[in-house]
């Protein structure tokens, strides 16, 4: 059956869900995590969860305690059906609805869908995803509104009573940041910046104060900008 103290984190390998791994970490027993290859341009946000997850168990042994298995599930058909900025090799631009074209529609929606499926079989209660609408890219399927309609979906449809933890909704990314200061220290903080990725055009050859990151794609600009309201106020 279900398990009150079990998660099952969406880890991306992005700043965003490797600080809600760290958050489910601190409030779970056990905590396994998921990732989806959907034929994403750049494969090294794949690459990352395993340099993450491997320095979490290394650095923190009470987190290496509860942190379990890792899922990698394979969803090309999301890749066949979408013709986006971040599954095909095209220039990121805006779109004439003001949505930004590395909008894969549908995305969260059928990741959030998968999670259910294997922590149904898991047997895991908590599902935790790094979505937020205070400081994001405008996608309709990261809203607060959104992800608790799915939430309703998912346990009416399969008959089962999973909470939804999204815990960076209401935080900006400066606040991503100094949750993760706090989760971890200093130690979380580095872990983030140096084996997280963010960057659309999967550069890697340059390392700035906030990671690696071309500097200039949308969101290496989120993740700077962030970066750099956060250490003007951080001690
Ligand atoms: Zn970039």
């Amino acid at each position: 059956m279900m398990r009150d103290d079990a998660a099952l984190v969406l880890f991306s390998g992005g700043q965003d869900s490797a600080t809600c791994l760290a958050w489910a970490l601190e409030r779970f027993a056990h905590v396994e995590t998921i990732g989806f290859d959907y034929g994403q341009r750049h494969r090294v946000e794949l690459e990352v969860r395993q340099t993450f997850r491997t320095r979490l168990l290394r650095e923190n042994p009470g987190w290496a305690a509860r942190l379990g298995e890792d899922h990698l599930l394979a969803l090309d058909a999301l890749r066949a059906v979408s013709d986006t900025a971040l599954t095909r090799e095209t220039a990121i631009a805006m779109q004439a609805d003001g949505l930004p074209n590395t909008f894969v529609p549908g995305r969260n929606l059928l990741f959030l869908t998968f999670a259910a499926a294997l922590a149904y079989r898991r047997g895991l209660r908590h599902l935790v995803a790094g979505m937020c609408e205070t400081d994001y890219s405008g996608y309709p399927d990261c809203r607060d509104d959104t992800l608790k309609a799915l939430q309703v979906a998912i346990n009416l449809g399969m008959d089962r009573r999973f909470v939804l933890h999204t815990p960076l909704m209401w935080r900006d990314k400066a606040a991503t940041w100094a949750l993760a200061a706090r989760l971890g220290g200093a130690a979380l903080v580095e872990a983030i910046r140096l084996d997280t990725h963010s960057c659309y055009l999967g550069d890697r050859s340059r390392l700035h104060d906030w990671g690696h990151g071309c500097g200039t794609c949308p969101a290496c600009d989120l993740r700077r900008k962030g970066w750099e309201r956060w250490r003007l106020t951080a001690d």
